[in-house]
């Protein structure tokens, strides 16, 4: 069957996206392919769809639950019921119901931390796995932003599993954080499918405030010009608390506070909200965003500077998905840098950390890492955070069968300072991007070796020249400023639906 007409019998879709048909036939074709397609392209239809034209199991490689839960459902709403995810949420039953039923499921979601148990391998050797996804690819590359220390065994699974069919997915990757992950799967042909990371219809806007505080004023004056919806990004949950009050104070009531630190019930709560357009404004930290399917958003502000340019794209990605003109607006004031790099710092083990937690394994006589997986104690005693004891258990996976103490702690050592290095720099080329006198498209376009192509983006940057006015809400259009009865009306409705959601 025709692939437009597979694409609509199963997904109600008329056309593809940028991407999608040159990716999906490659598959059909057996070919390895590497894509790279930005956000909000549609990357999941590229092995959705093959699922119904391969036999066997669609694996898929997931790096984080959150996402892997979104694309499970995703694919349920579409109707699709074998669909399981492998993943710590399954209880032991329903975890040994499901792998006594594997081949019954076609879309099979995993993530790397399961793929290393021998039991769950044992399983997957024994389906036909016709298709290998790795979802997030750029995080097998330790040039990557986000390199996941478990994602760099996923060649060698791949091979347990017989060298399946392969297709690596990424929205945001250099050339040589490419390289790596063509290398890490042992690919040794395969199809290259490259969109352009370049979204035209979103304007780039950084503007330089002398201080933190004019920044905070700035922020109010922006968000009450703009028009609706859109989202603005900060670093830290408090500041995105306080900011969410201090704009509903301002008359900008339909806003709302999204973070990490909200129960699982209040999050749906808010992205839903938000997505059926009862929300006008979310302060959110990086948490959000994430299976937020949202069209019509029309700015991004960042409040604090990202780490790295290639989470950044992914946030503004968010805008103007309906190709209508969106902007994305960066608030810089002097001495901004300091945030990212303490992040970056702190979402590494500390030397003394590592140390502490050594000499403590070597004091007890536990050679045996999972001792460390659930040892809370241990955790809280060496004031690790879930990120940093995340990357030492794997730091201390990757170095069993060296008895050498020394050896150990400096391999991670190692391993840590050579992390921090490839942060700090993506923390300066963030820097070099705010600081630009030139074209800004350019200069992203540049560091993802794209080259020049922005000729016909009429708003492009501030350097080049935007229509400010063009992003301005009108009149008619402010509907941020409610009346007192329309603001009643809005609390019951939220009270209304906090109660129907319980
Ligand atoms: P991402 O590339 O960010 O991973 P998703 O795979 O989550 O994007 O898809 C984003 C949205 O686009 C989803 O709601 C999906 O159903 C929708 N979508 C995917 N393909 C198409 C298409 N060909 N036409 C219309 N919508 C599509």
């Amino acid at each position: 069957m025709e692939l437009e007409k597979l694409l609509f019998k199963y997904f109600g879709y008329q056309t593809f996206k940028t991407g999608q048909k040159e990716v999906i036939s490659s598959i059909l074709g057996g070919n390895h392919t590497i894509a790279m397609l930005p956000t909000g392209t549609g990357k999941s239809l590229c092995y959705q769809l093959p699922g119904y034209c391969l036999d066997g199991q669609i694996l898929i490689i997931s790096p984080l639950l959150s996402l892997m839960q979104d694309q499970v459902e995703q694919l349920m709403k579409f109707g699709e019921k074998r669909v399981i995810a492998l993943n710590s949420f399954l209880d032991s039953d329903k975890r040994g119901y499901v792998l006594r039923n594997l081949s019954k499921f076609k879309y099979i979601f995993v993530s790397p931390e399961m793929l290393s148990l021998t039991a769950i391998m044992k399983k997957l050797q024994a389906l036909t796995i016709s298709l290998f996804v790795v979802d997030e690819a750029h995080c097998i590359s330790q040039w990557g932003y986000d390199f996941r220390p478990d994602y760099s065994k996923l060649g060698d699974f791949r091979k347990k599993l017989g060298n399946p069919l392969t297709l690596a997915l990424t929205a945001t990757a250099t050339k040589k954080v490419r390289e790596d992950i063509i290398q890490s799967l042992d690919l040794e042909e395969y199809n290259k499918i490259d969109s352009t990371i370049d979204r035209p219809n979103i304007a780039f806007y950084v503007e330089e405030v002398p201080n933190y505080y004019d920044k905070q004023s700035r922020l109010i004056e922006l968000v009450l010009q703009l028009q609706n919806p859109g989202i603005i990004y900060f670093s830290s949950k408090k500041v995105a608390e306080q900011m969410a009050s201090l704009l509903v104070e301002k008359g900008i009531k339909r806003t709302m506070a999204y973070h990490g630190g909200l129960d699982q019930e209040q999050r749906i709560l808010i992205q839903q909200q938000f997505i059926h357009g009862q929300l006008d404004v979310i302060c959110a930290t990086s948490a959000f965003g994430m299976g937020v399917n949202k069209e019509n958003i029309r700015f991004i502000i960042h409040y604090h500077m990202p780490m790295q340019i290639e989470s950044y794209l992914q946030e503004i990605g968010r805008a103007g998905r309906d190709g209508e003109a969106s902007i994305a607006i960066l608030l810089y004031s002097p001495g901004d840098e300091q945030l990212p790099i303490q992040l970056a710092e702190g979402e590494l083990p500390s030397e003394l950390q590592i140390d502490w937690l050594l000499s403590h394994l070597v004091h007890s006589k536990i050679q045996n890492d999972s001792f460390l997986e659930d040892n809370q104690y241990l955790r809280e005693q060496g004031g690790f955070s879930e990120v940093q004891w995340r990357i030492i258990q794997d730091l201390i996976k990757n170095t069993q069968g060296s008895s050498n103490l020394e050896q150990v702690k400096y391999k991670i050592k190692e391993f840590v300072n050579e992390r921090l290095k490839v942060k700090k720099e993506s923390i300066k080329f963030m820097k070099k991007w705010i600081k630009s006198k030139s074209c800004r498209r350019d200069l992203i376009l540049e560091y993802f070796e794209e080259g020049a192509v922005k000729e016909s983006v009429r708003n492009c940057c501030d350097i080049c020249g935007i229509q400010f006015d063009e992003y301005q809400a009108t009149e008619g259009e402010q509907t941020n400023h409610m009346t007192e009865g329309m603001w009643k009306d809005y609390l019951t409705n939220i009270l209304l639906n906090s109660e129907l959601s319980k």
